[in-house]
């Protein structure tokens, strides 16, 4: 097992069972943000590379779909067990590769364990249903099955959870898999193929491709793969599910969001500042549900600022394998650049620009932005219409729930929103009201468990079956229909 990364390394692609070089002239570096330090180059992989992916996953769907659910679900107790007993050196791969800070990284681990831990269950969420006797002598019954080869293709944020949203469930419900994970972010992939394998999962049944636009390309237009699951931005979301669904496949892709959380003023304050510190600058702002806009209703507004300000004055910046780390980098140098055109852009549109987080470089290597925070931000501004994904917060005042509901409302993206009460009614009024899928209340990220779908919508989701808990299963699987007649 290769240990946390201490020297830069050339990565290759995990086909039918076996690290493959890839066909490719094309590598790019994949630097740790914290630091520039080169880890590792990744294959920008070819065509070639992702035929002979296919061929083996066709293969292998051969027998893995015949393979007793229970003993499928059997590989994954023990895929469980050894993602346990590896969590130190996944966490620290993680970190090292995505910049989030240490125990970050070790509870996204947790959530990749979660999926697996859902998707061992596979013996009871393959199961159809029956009815005897539908007419005399005559029974109906609805049995599952799998699809055949899935495509997966993952953003750089969750290099561990995303991937995990998917292939345990793919491959638990019968279907065999090919990995294209983020080339930003490609080096937990290999280490979660490597486990794969030595948990005693059949050659082909899990591929790695690791590369570009060109093998998602491919993916999308290969007559063998018949389902997709995207997760990424939103652009390329729309793109992936409008060119999947077009060649006959059926695809989920998980897109973009701006997450919206309304305080009121009954608030308990230290609560409210935690989590919103947390949700806003934990992981560099560079989560699907983080917190990228306050509405804070009527006169709390100006203490809530002043806390708010206060508190990420008091955030430590830096590597995040450092004890005591909480803001890490966001991942590129473009990145940090696309971050201060936006916070620039915010001061343009009139924004007030309350936390400059331009200059907050804690050392010469790595990129690092600053927490941020605007207020008076309008509707009007490209900092609310457009989600920025790094730590940049803005506040918006109004005098009512009615408000800040109607103000939530009109985004684009409906991943997430949270609501800080002490009022039972405006909960209420807040779950029936608000236009977004994952709801939080009194606290900041309300990212759902595995055994429930992840369930943004607008432009969050593109598709009709979401990631995890029973969509995810519908998602993997076909259905067909028996009646038969049994007369006796
Ligand atoms: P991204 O869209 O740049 O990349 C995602 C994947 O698509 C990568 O594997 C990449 O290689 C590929 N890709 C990128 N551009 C492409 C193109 N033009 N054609 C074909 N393939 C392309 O996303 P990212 O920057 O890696 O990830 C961050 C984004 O993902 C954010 O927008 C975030 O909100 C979103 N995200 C959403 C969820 C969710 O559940 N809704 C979860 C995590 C991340």
């Amino acid at each position: 097992m290769n240990k946390v990364i201490t020297e830069k390394k050339t990565l290759s692609n995990f086909i039918n069972g076996q690290w493959v070089k890839s066909s490719t002239e094309n590598y790019i570096e994949v630097p740790n943000p914290a630091t520039g330090e080169i880890l590792a180059e990744v294959p920008i992989s070819t065509q070639q590379d992702l035929e002979k992916a296919v061929e083996a996953a066709k293969q292998a769907f051969t027998s893995w779909k015949r393979v007793a659910v229970p003993q499928r679900a059997r590989i994954l107790f023990k895929y469980q067990q050894l993602l346990i007993e590896n969590w130190d050196e996944l966490a620290k791969i993680i970190t090292v590769e995505n910049g989030k800070n240490y125990t970050e990284a070790y509870g996204e681990v947790q959530r990749g364990i979660e999926c697996v831990e859902f998707a061992a269950g596979a013996p009871t969420l393959m199961m159809g249903h029956q009815l005897p006797d539908i007419a005399t002598s005559i029974e109906s019954g609805m049995y599952r099955y799998p699809l055949g080869i899935v495509g997966g293709i993952t953003p750089f944020n969750f290099p561990m959870m995303v991937p995990c949203w998917m292939f345990p469930l793919a491959i638990a419900s019968g279907n065999t898999f090919i990995l294209k994970p983020s080339e930003r972010t490609p080096l937990l992939a290999n280490y979660l193929a490597e486990l794969l394998h030595e948990a005693g999962l059949p050659a082909g049944v899990f591929n790695l491709v690791h590369g570009a636009h060109d093998i998602v390309n491919g993916i999308l237009s290969h007559p063998d793969i018949p389902a997709v699951s995207f997760v990424g931005s939103q652009p390329v979301a729309e793109y992936v599910y409008k060119t999947g669904t077009s060649n006959g496949k059926r695809v989920q892709a998980l897109a973009g969001a701006k997450n919206h959380t309304i305080v009121l003023p009954d608030a308990d304050m230290d609560l409210t500042v935690t989590n919103i510190i947390n949700a806003a600058f934990g992981s560099a702002g560079e989560r699907c549900m983080a917190c990228a806009v306050v509405v804070a209703v009527g006169d709390i507004a100006d203490e809530l600022v002043t806390r708010l300000v206060e508190e990420s004055n008091k955030l430590t910046i830096g590597d995040g394998l450092k004890e005591g780390i909480f803001l890490g980098p966001v991942i590129r140098d473009s990145h940090k650049d696309r971050t201060i055109q936006y916070i620039e852009s915010g001061i343009e549109e009139g924004a007030t620009l309350l936390r400059d987080g331009r200059n907050d470089q804690p050392s010469d290597g790595g990129y690092f932005v600053g927490p941020t925070i605007f207020d008076h931000v309008t509707q009007e501004m490209k900092i609310w219409k457009e989600e920025i994904f790094a730590p940049v917060l803005s506040i918006v005042r109004v005098d009512t729930l009615d408000d800040a509901i109607s103000f939530a409302n009109k985004s684009d993206f409906a991943n997430g929103a949270c609501i800080f009460t002490d009022s039972a009614k405006a909960i209420r009024q807040f779950r029936e009201e608000i236009d977004a899928g994952m709801l939080g209340v009194n606290l900041g990220v309300p990212a759902p468990m595995a055994f429930f779908p992840f369930s943004g919508y607008k432009k969050s989701f593109y598709g009709d079956l979401h990631a995890n808990g029973r969509d995810g299963i519908e998602f993997y699987t076909r259905k067909k229909m028996l009646t038969a007649r049994h007369e006796f």
